[in-house]
């Protein structure tokens, strides 16, 4: 054969080579840093592995589950949803649940829908640093707005960006990644009712927080525009479980069925899932410990003549350094994984076990002398 196109070379053919999309060329792949080191306090995770008697329970379902592996999933999730409904309360039913593999895709599948080209999804930084990729991937338009100098927001400055921009979409995390900070609900019940575009609520850390219960869930009833994203990765403990999911009006439900994958939920993760619920209890047992070391390590940082964020959540920043990256190395090399993130200066930990936080206040007790502050 003497046609041999260079795509045929299929070891060495470079990316370059692809016909990738244009905005694609040169993008890494996102993600922080998964460093095999003793202490990792860099993604926020639950650091509880599960109970014997929830890993045993989740052992059994997806065993039972095994027999029927032959046949597609159920593509509605019915039961599943059905359980968070259950567990989120405020009188949530099924249709006005979505799930998916992680809270990553369901905000996909909600961009999906109501984003898109010529579509504007607006967010407040500094804040998650997945939002901008979600807009990439649905090629919607992403405006990131300033938050308040000490990172909250009020309706006024969401309001005023709204009529600036006029977004189809904004996205408000509280608490806020990677600032901790919290939005009251009296706040984003005004945000909804000065605006149309819709509203995205991401309640990853909302379990973190000293007041669980009010949550934008007890505004649904009022406003068809809001939507509330949870996962089960934070307090959960269920990060490699991936599963996140929404509350909102069935209507938003009936959107996101039109653009899922079918069979986007694998069985496996539909009845793992279903089995940590049903022991919520457990899977949740860790978390006012988190929260009260989240306080303490706040605390001992701000002891140490730190600046910290106050946050509610099971994270925080510390700072400011004239070079975080030599501190963020400074800890990686004694063993310690954090996250370097957020505004200039600053860097990201994780509340882990006590041992994990020993370990990490050690390192940087080492380190601080000689770390060059920001005036
Ligand atoms: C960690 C995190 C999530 C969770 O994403 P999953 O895909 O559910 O693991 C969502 N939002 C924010 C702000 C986060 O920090």
């Amino acid at each position: 054969m003497s046609h041999e196109p260079d795509l045929v070379l299929h070891s060495e053919v470079q990316l370059a080579d692809l016909p990738l999309r244009p905005e694609l060329v040169g993008v890494e792949p996102y993600g922080a840093p998964q460093l095999d080191v003793p202490v990792r306090l860099n993604v926020n995770e639950n650091p509880y592995p599960p109970s014997d008697h929830v890993r045993e329970a989740m052992g059994k379902a997806v065993g039972r589950a095994a027999s029927g592996l032959n046949r597609y999933p159920d593509r509605e999730a019915l039961e599943l949803r059905r359980d968070l409904a259950h567990y989120l309360g405020f009188g949530l039913g099924v249709d006005q649940v979505w799930a998916a593999n992680g809270s990553n895709e369901v905000m996909v599948h909600l961009l999906q829908a109501f984003g898109g080209p010529g579509r504007k999804l607006m967010s407040f930084a500094p804040t998650y640093s997945m939002y901008p990729e979600y807009a990439r991937g649905t090629n919607t338009e992403y405006v990131s707005v300033p938050r308040h100098a000490d990172f909250t927001l009020d309706a006024d400055l969401v309001c005023a960006a709204v009529e600036e921009h006029h977004p189809d979409l904004i996205l408000i995390a509280t608490p806020n990644n990677p600032t901790g900070t919290v939005v009251p609900v009296q706040v984003i019940a005004e945000i909804c009712e000065r605006v149309e575009c819709l509203v995205i609520v991401d309640e990853a850390y909302q379990e973190f927080t000293e007041l669980p219960e009010d949550s934008a869930l007890a505004l649904l009833p009022r406003y068809g525009h809001l939507i509330v994203i949870r996962t089960m990765s934070k307090a959960f403990a269920y990060a490699g479980g991936r599963l996140g999911y929404l509350a909102a009006a069935s209507a938003v439900v009936d959107a996101c069925r039109i653009v899922r994958l079918p069979y986007h939920l694998s069985t496996v993760s539909q009845v793992a899932a279903r089995a940590a619920l049903a022991n919520a209890h457990e899977m949740l047992d860790q978390v006012e410990g988190l929260r009260e070391a989240s306080q303490g390590l706040q605390l001992w940082l701000r002891r140490m003549g730190l600046t910290v964020v106050a946050s509610q959540a099971n994270f925080c920043l510390f700072g400011r350094f004239s070079d975080r990256h030599a501190v963020w190395q400074g800890l990686l090399d004694r063993g310690v994984l954090v996250r370097e993130i957020g505004p200039e200066g600053f860097l990201r930990v994780s509340v882990g076990t006590r041992e994990e936080l020993d370990g990490f206040k050690q390192a940087l007790v080492e380190i601080l002398p000689s770390a060059e502050r920001m005036g």
